[in-house]
């Protein structure tokens, strides 16, 4: 995990905004049904409390960007995908989005880069002469 990019600063003015009339419940609480959707089939449940509505347990919800992902970026993806993703691709980012599955609070908390770091190979993998004389003989 590197590049890490914390915003709890932000939720924090968001929630004191909302704390003294300055946001209505109705511009924090707008988690889209898509969203919603996804928390509840791939998000991860913590035990974090909703900050809003202290009902429900937050969930989060890991998107992933990057240029090495070609179709895939913007995919919600699993803690246990990045796990692999890890391995197979140089360099991506996720984005870490909590949500209330009860009042629909909805906000980014963490985003920081993942992937192996190393340079994508151009001419394939790399075997010695013997390799190739047992492997493709
Ligand atoms: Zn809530």
């Amino acid at each position: 995990m590197r590049s890490v990019v914390d915003y709890s600063l932000a939720r924090r003015a968001t929630l004191a905004a909302l704390a003294r009339g300055q946001v209505p419940l109705s511009d924090v609480c707008d988690a889209h049904p898509y969203l919603l959707r996804a928390a509840k089939y791939h998000g991860e449940p913590t035990t974090e409390p909703c900050p809003v509505c202290r009902k429900e347990s937050l969930t989060h919800v890991s998107y992933t960007y990057g240029d090495a992902l070609g179709p895939y970026n913007g995919r919600i993806k699993a803690t246990r995908e990045l796990d692999e993703m890890e391995h197979e691709i140089h360099e991506f980012r996720v984005y870490v989005v909590e949500v209330c599955q009860g009042c629909a609070w909805n906000h980014l908390t963490v985003s920081f880069v993942l992937g192996h770091g190393q340079a994508p190979r151009s001419n394939g993998r790399r075997r010695s002469r013997t390799d190739q004389l047992t492997a493709d003989g």
